[in-house]
């Protein structure tokens, strides 16, 4: 009974599919009824960094080398201006589709557990807090949904509780790194000390660009005697 429910299903969705074609986000070409938001060429065409296997080191690597201790910094993709990577980082912040950023966690990690076991290195996976005002404009935070992603596919718990931000940070652009550093250092919390202590934490964002937000929570982290801090982005520039 079970299995002609799910044909009907199956059966329906293809019809509906007849009528109302989901497009693929970055090709708009019809998703087959197996794919989600984004076809499978797309999805083999997606610049992935390699990282984890050491495969290559992208600039945000190099700007964490030897300044605050983590244990690690991967992206999944690289971001290039007008590629398929920015058009799924916007449909993420931009257009609501917070789904795209559970499948990103899903899709890397799956590569990190069955490539690295990375599920065997950390305990607790926290995203880069957002803003209260930004978190109720856009509705959601888009780091923790890739943390989502992440935490369901390597079976380590994620909290959206641990770390929290506390004032708005101003643009950046313009500042050298000290003061950058002085604008966001002050700007995180851990809000659950409990829950951060002795744990190997991952913290999550969505592009790894000048560092500075990454470091300034884990510069928190670390104060509030977590064991470490791994960092992974969905996308880092070359
Ligand atoms: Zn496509």
């Amino acid at each position: 009974m079970k299995i002609i429910g799910k044909l009907i299903v199956s059966g329906f969705q293809d019809l509906l599919n007849l009528f109302y074609p989901n497009p693929c986000l970055l090709c708009q070409n019809t998703l087959q009824s197996q794919e989600e938001l984004v076809c499978t060429t797309c999805r083999l065409q997606l610049p992935e960094t390699g990282q984890h296997r050491g495969e290559a080191l992208v600039s945000g690597q190099i700007k964490f080398a030897g300044k605050i201790p983590v244990e690690f910094v991967y992206a999944y993709l690289y971001f290039n201006k007008k590629g398929k990577t920015q058009k799924l980082i916007h449909a993420l912040k931009y257009r609501g589709q917070k789904e795209v950023g559970s499948l990103l966690g899903r899709w890397y990690g799956f590569q990190l557990k069955t490539e690295i076991q990375l599920q065997e290195q950390i305990d607790l996976i926290v995203g880069v807090p957002l803003h209260p005002a930004k978190l109720r404009q856009r509705g959601y935070n888009q780091s923790d949904w890739f943390a989502k992603g992440l935490s369901e596919m390597l079976e380590v718990p994620w909290s959206d509780k641990a770390l929290i931000r506390n004032q708005y940070t101003i643009s950046q652009t313009g500042k050298d790194r000290i003061e950058r550093w002085q604008n966001v250092s002050h700007v995180f919390t851990v809000s659950e000390p409990d829950l951060v202590a002795n744990k190997r934490i991952l913290l999550v964002d969505d592009v790894l660009t000048t560092g500075a937000t990454l470091e300034a929570c884990t510069a928190t982290l670390l104060a509030s005697n977590c064991q470490s801090v791994g960092i992974i982005t969905i996308a880092a520039t070359r």
